[in-house]
């Protein structure tokens, strides 16, 4: 299926490795020009360079740095002509008992996984909406369906922008131009991220795997290439009546019907 989206471009946070980097992969492939992003620059010239070559006739620009810094998200849409496509994305807060987190802790999970994306969605909408097309999607989590006690920093931060999005999503001047914002709830990835996760779990690394894997109807881990073609199809020119959205993909481990 042709996507509909060669030429346009897109900026995806967070994008030199595992997710967000899926995302931009599966855009680029669509002919998508790139502004990627991720706080250490050498990962992320290498992964522009990969892209390059993987999507030969596409720009792909790098803006290195936190997304959560406003400095950096100016950069960011400094480098990018004109943003079609907003694919929001940071490092998620770290897990723990929120006996022990303080204010500063909420503060810069709400800052890196509320109030960052929400910051970049204001600064791109309207000029979507006057031009007629526009995507955003938040790379979020399953944790917002079925919060996992120790994620609680994620569990808030992420339902909060669920919230918003959920308002937003629903905006007339938004969704009647065309434009549109969901969310992607990912579970279970073989990311970085998770082999950190599982890494923390303490004991045998194969033998935790093997139990998470158990633990999902799929019987495996997610793989990036494919939440990447998820988040494409979204950013697609088919999408325009899917909107206000949260969209699981985590291989039927979330047990509701609904
Ligand atoms: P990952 O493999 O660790 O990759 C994270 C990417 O984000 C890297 O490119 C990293 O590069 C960049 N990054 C992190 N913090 C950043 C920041 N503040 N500003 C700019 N770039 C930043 O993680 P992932 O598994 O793809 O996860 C992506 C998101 O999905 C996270 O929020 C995670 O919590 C969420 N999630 C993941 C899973 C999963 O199973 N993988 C499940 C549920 C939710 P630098 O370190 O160089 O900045």
């Amino acid at each position: 299926m042709d996507l509909g989206i060669t030429g346009r471009w897109a900026i995806v946070c967070a994008a030199s490795q595992g997710l967000g980097k899926g995302c931009a992969e599966a855009l680029g492939k669509e002919g998508v020009n790139l502004v990627i992003n991720a706080r250490t620059q050498a990962t992320l010239e290498q992964t522009a360079s990969e892209l390059r070559r993987a999507c030969p006739g596409i720009e792909v620009h790098t803006v290195a740095g936190d997304v959560a810094d406003p400095k950096v998200r100016q950069a960011l849409l400094a480098a990018c002509p004109q943003v079609d496509i907003l694919v929001n994305n940071a490092g998620g807060p770290p897990p723990g008992d929120f006996r022990d987190w303080g204010r500063d802790d909420w503060l810069k999970a709400l800052d890196a996984n509320m109030l960052t994306p929400i910051e970049l969605i204001k600064a791109v909408v309207d000029g979507m909406a006057e031009r007629g097309f526009g995507r955003v999607v938040n790379i979020t989590s399953g944790a917002v369906k079925a919060p996992i006690d120790m994620l609680g920093l994620s569990n808030g931060a992420r339902s909060g922008l669920t919230g918003f999005i959920a308002g937003l999503a629903r905006q007339q001047r938004l969704a009647g131009c065309n434009v549109t914002l969901n969310n992607l709830l990912p579970g279970a990835f073989d990311t970085a991220r998770l082999q950190k996760t599982l890494k923390a779990a303490g004991g045998d690394v194969e033998v935790t795997a093997q139990a998470r894997r158990k633990a999902i109807p799929a019987s495996r881990f997610g793989d990036a290439a494919e939440f990447g073609a998820y988040c494409a199809f979204l950013c697609s020119a088919h999408a325009g009546y899917i909107t206000g959205q949260n969209l699981l993909i985590d291989g039927g481990a979330y047990p509701g019907t609904y």
